[in-house]
């Protein structure tokens, strides 16, 4: 059994009346278990009520830091963070991709939920993109968590090994482009790796340009598979004992 471990299911891709169908092929494809987080802070009802509603769905609720500025402890409230569905607060973190002109207010939204994480005693699902220093620099190991849908450097990697995390690999690690993200996938311990669809984005070969769902993680996992060289049926034993540390108030069977 696969777990997706990031799957934005509130997407109208996936939400509403096509949820049915989108846990059902997740189901014959043998992905048991998903975990929706939140970016924008009005999604954090519908995921909660999505997990809320389906035995095999759990959420992580957080504000991504496109929406710097928010005020994350009006959003993440006590009530929601020790809700028995909500494993972990996610996703959150820095982009400066386009721009940093809001690197403070990024910082800042990132360093209160660091502290509502901790507070909470709930792992962080991390979003990093062309911000790996402050990232290390931020993330200093009194957390634990996964750098989710990891694209960055090995270097990066290195650090955050040290500090306890995982990686979570996407459909990024199929794309035909992608040798150094693959490269830096072989490098990781296959203990902590965990596997990821992003959905609706970043779908996997030979899925590329439709909206990604939670079946499609089986593509991804076989491409790690093939470049830690082990057959899929024990890799996905490995990565079940992997969302089992990083996810622990998941009850996985
Ligand atoms: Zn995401």
């Amino acid at each position: 059994m696969l777990v997706d471990t990031h799957c934005h299911l509130t997407d109208p891709t996936m939400s509403g009346e096509n949820l049915h169908a989108v846990l059902q092929r997740a189901h014959d494809a043998g992905v048991g278990t998903i975990i929706c987080p939140t970016a924008d802070p009005a999604d954090i009802d519908a995921a909660l009520c999505i997990a809320a509603t389906h035995e095999n769905v759990f959420a992580t609720i957080g504000i991504h830091p496109e929406y710097a500025g928010a005020d994350a402890a009006r959003h993440l409230t006590h009530a929601q963070l020790h809700h028995p569905r909500v494993v972990g607060v996610g996703e959150i973190g820095l982009d400066y991709h386009y721009g940093a002109d809001n690197r403070m207010a990024q910082i800042d939204l990132f360093l209160q939920q660091l502290d509502i994480a901790r507070g909470a005693g709930l792992p962080v699902a991390i979003h990093t993109r062309e911000a790996e220093d402050d990232t290390a620099q931020i993330l200093k190991g009194d957390v634990s968590g996964v750098m989710h849908c990891y694209t960055s450097s090995w270097d990066l990697a290195k650090k955050m090994l040290d500090r306890g995390f995982f990686f979570s690999a996407s459909g990024i690690i199929t794309f035909k482009n992608s040798d150094e993200i693959r490269e830096t996938f072989k490098k990781i311990p296959i203990n902590r790796i965990v596997v990821e669809t992003d959905g609706p984005y970043c779908a996997p070969v030979p899925h590329r340009g439709k909206p990604c769902e939670p079946f499609m993680v089986t593509d991804t996992a076989r491409v790690l598979a093939d470049l830690h060289g082990i057959p899929l049926d024990e890799l996905d034993k490995i990565l079940l004992e992997n969302v089992r540390a990083l996810y622990p108030k998941i009850p996985l069977s």
